[in-house]
């Protein structure tokens, strides 16, 4: 929470700002003029502030602090996903990933943990064990790192980490990525994605309003038990209702990640029973084609298969969409570019610009 004793600012959601601010002496709309400075116009100094009375400006210095971040590493894809390698103050590493969508148009996917401790068997952030949950300025500064190269109309917390795992950090994060005078967020813009915390899915829901997705990626508890430990604590029929249970706008749907590997959990016999799992639930399926990595053996499925599995689904009528994986040759999917980073240590390279 705190850069020495500083208070970094950015740690802070509206009610806890405002109450540093009155003990300081100040009317409670001087916390909205702060987070207009930091987040709708980027500023990380004091002495920029203008609108702040010299006096109060030099009294917010010495008690707190503004982090601003810059990327270790950028590497650009061919089709336009840039991925961002930060370093924290503690040396650990994360990333941060910007997938351009249309013109003028980008999603940010940003980290909640460094590593993980769910051990998803086909992943690899899963490989490196849970070293510690993000602070909420960890969370909120990876967007504001990303803004300088652009604005980003969606966020999605799919990078490193399991969200609902340090989900107090993740809940003040959005909350200030919602605020009115800072990002303006709504809760239609933001993802965020869960292997299927049970307990913490209820408890989201009554927290805050986010679109949720849920990483389903396999039909049966024995496959799903192989893949995903999580599922022997909340197996599928647990995991269901929590989702028949989400609270949802009129239009909003829950949105089920589906991993296909071969042999695995790619066959029409699987398409049938998600269907099945599904029934009741403002559902829709984002097929994914795993993407082979050096820490797993599991391959990639057959074109074939996607076409059948989706064609399948797509006449039940259940949304389906095809996601292709995105800067593969810069090994954008989950946790890749730190695992090369780091088998590579001590060679690390200076920063890098490829644009
Ligand atoms: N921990 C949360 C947040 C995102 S994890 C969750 O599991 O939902 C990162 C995302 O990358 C997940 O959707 C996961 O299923 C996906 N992923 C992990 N390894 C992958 C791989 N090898 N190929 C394709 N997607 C992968
Ligand atoms: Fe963690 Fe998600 Fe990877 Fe599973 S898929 S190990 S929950 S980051």
């Amino acid at each position: 929470m705190t850069a020495g004793t500083l208070i970094d600012l950015k740690n802070l959601t509206l009610n806890e700002l405002s109450a540093l601010l009155a003990e300081m002496g100040q009317k409670p709309f001087r916390a909205k003029q702060v987070i207009r400075w930091i987040y709708g116009r980027g500023v990380t100094s004091f002495a920029d502030m203008t609108d702040l009375s010299k006096e109060f400006r030099e009294a917010l210095a010495l008690r707190a602090t503004i982090s601003d971040w810059q990327p270790e590493v950028v590497e650009d894809s061919r089709d336009g996903t840039r991925k961002y390698l930060f370093r924290l103050t503690d040396g650990q590493t994360i990333e941060t990933v910007r997938i351009p969508m249309e013109v003028e148009r980008a999603t940010l996917c940003i980290s909640t943990q460094v590593g993980c401790a769910m051990q998803c068997s086909f992943c690899l952030t899963g490989t490196f064990g849970l070293v510690r949950n993000l602070e909420p300025g960890e969370i909120v500064n990876q967007v504001c790192a990303a803004f300088k190269d652009g604005p980003i109309n969606n966020i999605v917390l799919m990078g490193m980490g399991e969200p609902l795992h340090n989900l107090d950090n993740v809940v003040k994060a959005l909350q200030i990525l919602f605020l009115d005078d800072g990002f303006g967020y709504g809760a239609r813009k933001v993802t965020l994605s869960t292997s299927g915390l049970v307990p913490q899915m209820r408890e989201l829901g009554q927290r805050i309003r986010v679109n949720l997705a849920v990483s389903l990626n396999a039909t049966t508890d024995a496959v799903r038990d192989q893949l995903m430990p999580i599922n022997r604590r909340y197996p599928l029929k647990e995991l269901m209702a929590a989702c028949r249970d989400y609270p949802l706008q009129p239009r909003q749907r829950i949105t089920f990640e589906y991993i296909l590997i071969r042999g695995i959990n790619d066959t029409p016999q699987d398409a049938k029973r998600l269907v099945g799992l599904l029934h009741g639930v403002k559902a829709k399926v984002n097929l994914i084609p795993y993407n082979e990595h050096e820490g797993s053996s599991f391959q990639a499925p057959t074109d074939e298969s996607i076409e059948v599995f989706q064609t399948y689904l797509l006449s039940r009528d259940i949304v389906a969409i095809r996601r292709s994986s995105k800067g593969q040759d810069i090994s954008a999917a989950c946790g890749q570019l730190k695992g090369k980073l780091d088998k590579a240590q001590g060679l690390l390279p200076a920063p890098v610009r490829n644009d």
